[in-house]
């Protein structure tokens, strides 16, 4: 499912259903497009706290935590949009029949009113700065749950013509306990409940203080994943307890080991890089992410970049996948600062027959530019599959590259590396 669907199937069923509780003379007034965009506010702040609840089959219709993540923050911005139109119009008319499903003093009525709006800028403001750090952002944004409930507790107590028995009135009951089910779930219960394993630390490789290699082998409960997925390690380390994703970096092992290629870029894998040591406990919650190697048979181009080179390091080591020899993969990376180094790299491609291309640094992208151009000349562009790991700018080069070559874009897939 795509982010425009994601918001637009509440939003829909929102004034479908809200349609059905009024008179259709009224469908065209500023009340019924107030009271819609009331209940589609609801729904799609419902709908982020469902999405936000991690559950596999949520990521099976998105195809990966990344597109949920992006769903949800959509949901929230255009959730603020509905709520601010729902703010300035009455949402009821003289001639509707109109009452309250929970009764409270018309003053607290006002201020769960008033409240329930300022929850949501509160919310939606808060959770695009980028400038707060992640580490506090994700306490702040954990209020979203407790939040929601002041919406909830202005639905029921505000006077509407909707009905606790009308479909309606039946839809917001079940987004709305959907949504506190998932936010419980996801506060109280996740660390728990959710499929984790705990490993050991059994291998610290560091590259002088940058990047480290740590390889982690189980002690109870190995996670089953496909090469290319993700996990939030959860270090059972004093200062380091703070969950971050980070890709499995290897292929499936008979004794379940995984590895992380984990670079400085930011507080925690500074100070992670800096303290982790052979011994150390860690719960990894996995597996996420649908970045899989397509089985389409076509020409495959793959392109890391820095740590985003972490999958295709985890493809080049499956052994039970074949055909290398249609790979080429292009590894961007800043001089000297190669993660694996260039030679372990070239030694994993050589031993499974792909070809690596080696790119340092940004200035060096004609040889790029070149040898992208012949595949795509030597097996037609339409036959191509690319598949990208790494940062924006980069991923904006390669689409523009794609263009002039006529590459259609539905022959690209990637990953978001960002979750906010
Ligand atoms: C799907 C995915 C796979 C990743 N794989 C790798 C990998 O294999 N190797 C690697 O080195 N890095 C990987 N990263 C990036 C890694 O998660 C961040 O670099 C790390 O979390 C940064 O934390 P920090 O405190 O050091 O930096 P900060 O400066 O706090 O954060 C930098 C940015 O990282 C993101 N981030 C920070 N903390 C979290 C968190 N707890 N959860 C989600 N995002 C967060 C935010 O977008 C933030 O703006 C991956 C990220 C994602 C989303």
């Amino acid at each position: 499912m795509k982010t425009w669907q994601a918001v637009a199937v509440p939003v829909v069923i929102a004034f479908t259903l809200v349609a059905l509780e009024i008179p259709r003379n009224d469908w065209a007034s500023t009340a019924a497009a107030s009271l819609s965009s009331g209940v589609a506010a609801l729904s799609l702040m419902a709908w982020a706290a469902i999405l936000s609840s991690r559950v596999t089959a949520v990521e099976s219709v998105f195809g990966g935590l990344d597109r949920v993540y992006r769903a949800h923050k959509w949901m929230g911005i255009w959730a603020l949009g509905f709520a601010s139109f729902h703010l300035v119009f009455k949402a009821d008319l003289e001639a509707w029949d109109t009452a309250s499903i929970i009764s409270l003093s018309s003053s607290t009525t006002r201020l769960v009113r008033q409240l329930s709006y300022v929850v949501l800028v509160f919310i939606v403001v808060l959770a695009l700065n980028r400038k707060i750090p992640y580490n506090q952002w994700r306490w702040w944004h954990k209020l979203s749950g407790p939040l929601f409930l002041v919406v909830v507790a202005h639905w029921l107590s505000f006077a509407s013509p909707i009905e606790l028995n009308s479909p309606a009135g039946i839809w917001l009951v079940v987004v709305s306990a959907l949504a506190i089910a998932a936010a419980l779930y996801k506060l109280l219960f996740y660390p728990f409940l959710a499929r984790h394993g705990e490993y050991e630390v059994t291998g610290v490789a560091s590259s002088e203080g940058d990047a480290v290699q740590l390889s982690l082998t189980p002690v109870r409960n190995p996670v089953d994943f496909e090469p290319g997925q993700f996990g939030f390690l959860r270090m059972k380390e004093e200062g380091l307890r703070e969950p971050h994703p980070f890709t499995i970096a290897n292929g499936k092992a008979a004794d379940g080991h995984v590895n992380f290629l984990i670079r400085n870029l930011g507080d925690y894998t500074r100070k992670l890089i800096g303290q982790v040591q052979v011994g150390m406990h860690t719960d990894l919650y996995a597996p996420y992410g649908r970045f899989k190697r397509p089985d389409n048979g076509a020409r495959e181009i793959w392109i890391g970049s820095g740590v985003g080179i972490s999958p295709f390091v985890a493809w080049l080591q499956d052994e039970s996948a074949s055909h290398f020899d249609r790979v080429t993969l292009f590894y961007f990376s800043r001089p000297g600062q190669e993660f694996p180094s260039a030679a372990i790299l070239a030694e994993m491609a050589a031993r499974c027959g792909a070809e690596l291309v080696l790119i340092s640094g940004r200035a060096n992208r004609a040889d790029f530019q070149e040898r992208f151009a012949a595949i795509a000349r030597e097996c037609g562009p339409q036959s191509l599959s690319i598949s990208f790991c790494g940062q924006k700018g980069l991923l904006e080069d390669v689409r523009r590259q794609m263009k002039e070559l006529g590459i259609p874009g539905s022959c690209l897939q990637h990953e978001l590396f960002e979750f906010r």
